[in-house]
């Protein structure tokens, strides 16, 4: 018994050897750590909000996509937007590049994807649930075992070894028992028999400390782990043959490998030189086996890719640079410095090219977990490309007259999970109840107004009043061409201002009485707006003449 007993997890690792991510084993989150309840309020505002649906919803779901409703296509556009402002228009030495979704397998050959993107995976003996090998929590306990079952009226039996873990102390012995005659249960070909009337068959015990070889859920053995494929696979064209290679092509797993394949057309076509970046933001998908915690781990998912071409003794350095530079970006959108944590990954469980490797990991509501990866990749990727296609991918150097492959450092970012965690680090529930006073909790989205979805809503303070509503359409009219903006007439205005608040709305625009120069002694205040601001909800009065530039000065 034992055979599986504390295998060496780092060895079953996603495709350690090949594109050789990030091969540490992939913690679960620490549980005093996580706030379930927080984060079951945020997943239930994104879904009454319009931030993220669950894919297909209406059919039950389709697990592990997402898709993003009205406002949260807004902040993922923002988002977005400001990555690629910062990494590519305001920089002289980054281009930008969107490359085809579906990549030829040689590509994929090459970096190592195919045959090696794989995860670990083992399945419940009873349940049948697939768990990620490398992400079960070592348990310790008393593990029962048992040769087989039979059963004595109907003369059935089952030769099989099955083994079953308690891991809390004083565990009722009985409850093995019970899971162990569920197991042999499915072996019975009279489906009548009921499961307590097996009898168990050479029962015996061992102590076990660490293993990983039960479900955590259940005690239930696993079966030893296997690899499982990530990578979505499809057939291009009208081939009649399911197994032609020529018409085999996949959904790429990561946006990187059109970078490094099209390296070289960007150089020549655009004359850089070194050191140079190439950026790129687009869909990327890969199987998970156990997609999870909302938007975090999805099949499909967007990412923010940088390859950065430079000399060889440039390289650790400019990986230090860029992960001050990735966490000024983290800092300028809004996530909280102490939330925010940088692994230096440890020499042994880095890939073996990689001389440096951070990883960026944000306080989630259900873990400390990694937002992006920053690596430098030495000239490893470049030089499969060169080896498998066997075209020249080396740089030129005029001035030194040098050909070498550049080294690359690397910065990828997922996008939905920093929008994931732009959304935890913005919900905050305020508690405005006053002395005595009815309970009063205002929900409230602080989003930087640069990432807010809605920058700017627009209210009439009566909508009865055909004035103040044609003024309110009139402020809409002028600031619409400029950022998104949200009219509403409906409801008292305190409700209204609410409302946008939930939604992270920074500026309230309110039309009243004296923009209208209506109120008595207040004539001065005439073609002014009440502007509120969302998080201190101050007040304050702006003229409409100057209200475009105010606003575009600050959602920037
Ligand atoms: P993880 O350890 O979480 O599986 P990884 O180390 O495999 O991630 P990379 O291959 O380095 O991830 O991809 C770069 C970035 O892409 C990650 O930092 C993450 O932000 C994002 N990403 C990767 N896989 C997923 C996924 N399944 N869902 C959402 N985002 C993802």
């Amino acid at each position: 018994m034992g055979f599986q007993k504390n295998f060496p997890l780092r060895h079953f690792s996603c495709f350690l050897a090949a594109r050789g991510k990030n091969p540490r084993p992939k913690t679960m989150a620490n549980k005093d750590q996580t706030d379930t309840n927080r984060m079951e309020k945020i997943v239930s505002l994104c879904k009454r909000k319009g931030f993220i649906f669950q894919s297909a919803e209406i059919y039950g779901g389709l697990n592990g996509c997402w898709d993003y409703g009205p406002l949260g296509a807004e902040v993922k556009r923002n988002l977005k937007d400001l990555w690629w402002r910062k990494n590519v228009l305001e920089r002289d030495d980054i281009l930008g590049l969107d490359g085809s979704i579906l990549t030829h397998q040689a590509v994929l050959s090459a970096s190592g994807h195919v045959g090696g993107f794989s995860d670990p995976m083992c399945d419940c003996l009873l349940t049948k649930a697939r768990l990620r090998a490398d992400q079960i929590e070592p348990q310790s306990g008393i593990a029962y075992h048992f040769t087989g079952a039979s059963h004595e009226e109907s003369g059935w039996s089952v030769d099989r070894a099955y083994s079953v873990l308690l891991n809390q102390p004083n565990q009722d012995e009985n409850k093995a028992r019970k899971t162990a005659r569920e197991f042999y249960a499915q072996f019975l070909t009279d489906k009548q028999i009921p499961a307590k009337r097996l009898i168990l068959v050479g029962e015996s015990t061992s102590e076990e400390k660490e293993v990983t070889h039960y479900n955590p859920e259940n005690g239930s053995l696993l079966t030893e782990p296997r690899d499982f494929e990530l990578m979505f696979k499809t057939q291009m064209g009208a081939s009649a043959d399911d197994n032609d290679p020529n018409a085999t092509a996949y959904l790429r797993p990561e946006t990187a490998q059109s970078i490094f394949v099209q390296y070289k057309n960007v150089m020549d076509s655009n004359r850089v030189k070194l050191p140079f970046g190439i950026a790129q933001i687009g869909k990327a998908f890969r199987n998970e086996i156990n997609p999870r915690n909302f938007t975090f781990r999805s099949r499909e998912f967007e990412q923010m890719e940088i390859e950065y071409f430079c000399r060889p003794e440039d390289g650790l350095r400019l990986t230090d640079e860029w992960l001050a530079n990735r966490l000024a970006f983290y800092d300028e959108i809004g996530l909280k410095k102490e939330k925010l944590h940088v692994l230096d990954i440890p020499d042994g469980e880095r890939a073996h090219y990689s001389q440096k490797t951070y990883d960026i990991e944000y306080d989630f509501p259900f873990g400390q977990q990694e937002l992006e990866g920053v690596a430098y990749r030495g000239d490893y990727d470049l030089g499969k490309h060169k080896e498998h296609s066997g075209k020249p991918l080396e740089y030129f150097d005029e001035q030194t007259k040098e050909r070498f492959i550049p080294h690359v450092v690397e910065p990828s970012a997922g996008c939905d999970r920093t929008i994931l965690a732009l959304i935890c680090e913005a919900f905050d529930e305020e508690d405005l109840t006053k002395e005595g006073g009815k309970q009063d909790i205002r929900t409230v989205m602080r989003f930087k107004p640069t990432i807010a979805p809605i920058k700017a809503a627009i209210l009439p303070l009566l909508k009865n009043k055909p004035e103040l509503v044609e003024k309110a359409r009139e402020v809409k009219n002028l600031l619409q061409p400029f950022m998104n903006v949200f009219y509403d007439e409906t409801a008292a205005i305190g409700r209204r201002y609410r409302r946008q608040d939930e939604v992270g709305t920074p500026f309230c625009i309110a039309i009243d009485f004296e923009t209208m120069g209506l109120e008595e002694g207040k004539e001065d205040l005439k073609d002014t707006v009440t502007i509120r601001h969302r998080d201190s909800m101050k007040q304050e009065r702006v003229a409409i003449s100057e209200l475009l530039p105010w606003l575009l000065e600050r959602i920037h």
